[in-house]
C-alpha cells in the first residue's frame, strides 16, 4: 500500500482524507509542485521549493514545512526509483463556504504523494510530439502554480480528440506554453526562442536548467514570445517539464517541424540536461 503525507503524518493513501470545506476543494485555492525522481533522487528540489514559496507568497497562504524532507521520505517509504512527487498546499478549511478567506492563522492543508512513472525511457523522445494550437483562455496569473487546471485539462482532451499529443496555447497568435509544459523553438538560424518570464507563463524549473545547457552549447537565446507562424517555420521545436524533461515536437497544426523528425540539437539538449540534473542530484541529496 502506498504511503502518502497529510498534515504532518505519513499514512496509507486510502486513509488520507480531507474536508469538503477545504478551500482547495471548493475554490482551487491551492498551489502545487511536481518534482521528478530519477534513480531514486529528487531532481532540482531547491528550485521547486523556491517556486512553491513564491506561489504561496503571491496568494498570501501561510504555510511552511520541511518540503524537502517530506518529498524525500515519500521517495524512501514508497521505494520510488523513477517517477514524481506531487506536493499540494491549500489555504485550509473554512467553517462554511465563503469567498472571503478564513483567518490568517487557519492551518493550511498540506499533502503529498509519490507516483512511479518512466521518465527517461519515454517513447515520445524517439518519435516526438504532435501538437495543435488553441487560444489561451486561462486567467492572467499563469506565473502562479495553482490547482486551477480545468482549461489546461480541457485542452489536453481536445488534443486527444484530434489524435495528437498536446496543445500549445496562444494569446493573439503568440504562443504562451503547452498545457503543462513550457514551449520553445530553434529557428532556421539556430536561435533558441523561449517565452520571457512574465504573468502569461509558468516559470518552469526545467526551463532554467535547459537554458543553461543551451548556453553551454553556445546557442543564441532570445527570451521573447514567438508566433504560431514562427513555430511552424522553425527548424526544431520542443517542450520542457518535470515529467517530460526535454521533449521534441515534430508537428504543429499538421505542419512538419523541420524534416518531421526530433531535432538533433533538441536531442543534445535533452542528453546534456539529463546528465546535468543527475550529476547535481547525486551531490545534493
Ligand atoms: N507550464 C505549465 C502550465 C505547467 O503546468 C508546467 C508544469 O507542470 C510547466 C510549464 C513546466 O514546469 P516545470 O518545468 O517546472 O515542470
Amino acid at each position: 500500500m502506498e504511503t502518502v503525507y497529510l498534515n504532518g503524518e505519513y499514512v496509507s493513501g486510502s486513509a488520507a482524507k480531507i474536508s469538503v470545506f477545504d478551500r482547495g476543494v471548493l475554490f482551487s485555492d491551492a498551489v502545487y509542485e511536481v518534482i521528478s525522481v530519477i534513480d531514486g533522487r529528487l531532481i532540482d528540489m531547491q528550485r521547486h521549493i523556491a517556486r512553491l514559496e513564491r506561489s504561496l507568497g503571491e496568494l498570501s497562504i501561510n504555510a511552511s514545512a520541511d518540503w524537502s524532507t517530506i518529498a524525500q521520505n515519500l521517495v524512501t517509504e514508497n521505494d520510488l526509483q523513477e517517477g514524481v512527487v506531487y506536493l499540494q498546499v491549500s489555504r485550509g478549511v473554512m467553517e462554511e463556504r465563503d469567498y472571503r478567506w478564513p483567518a490568517p492563522d487557519t492551518a493550511p492543508t498540506i499533502f503529498a504523494f509519490a507516483q512511479s512513472r518512466a521518465l527517461i525511457a519515454n517513447p515520445l523522445a524517439d518519435r516526438g510530439m504532435k501538437i495543435i494550437t488553441r487560444p489561451d483562455l486561462r486567467w492572467q496569473r499563469c506565473d502562479i502554480k495553482t490547482t486551477q487546471l480545468l482549461y489546461a485539462s480541457l485542452m489536453k482532451m481536445e488534443a486527444m480528440a484530434a489524435g495528437v499529443d498536446d496543445v500549445w496555447m496562444a494569446r493573439d497568435d503568440w504562443i504562451t506554453e503547452g498545457t503543462s509544459q513550457n514551449a520553445h523553438i530553434i529557428t532556421q538560424d539556430g536561435v533558441l526562442i523561449s517565452h520571457q518570464l512574465d504573468r502569461r507563463i509558468l516559470p518552469g524549473v526545467t526551463r532554467i536548467e535547459m537554458l543553461d545547457q543551451a548556453k553551454a552549447m553556445e546557442l543564441t537565446i532570445e527570451e521573447r514570445a514567438f508566433s504560431i507562424d514562427e513555430a511552424k517555420q522553425a527548424a526544431e521545436a520542443f517542450v520542457t517539464s518535470s515529467t517530460l524533461l526535454v521533449m521534441p515536437v515534430v508537428e504543429i497544426d499538421g505542419h512538419k517541424v523541420g524534416d518531421g523528425q526530433p531535432g538533433t540539437r533538441t536531442g543534445k539538449i535533452r542528453q546534456n540536461y539529463l546528465a546535468a540534473v543527475q550529476r547535481a542530484s547525486s551531490t545534493t541529496n
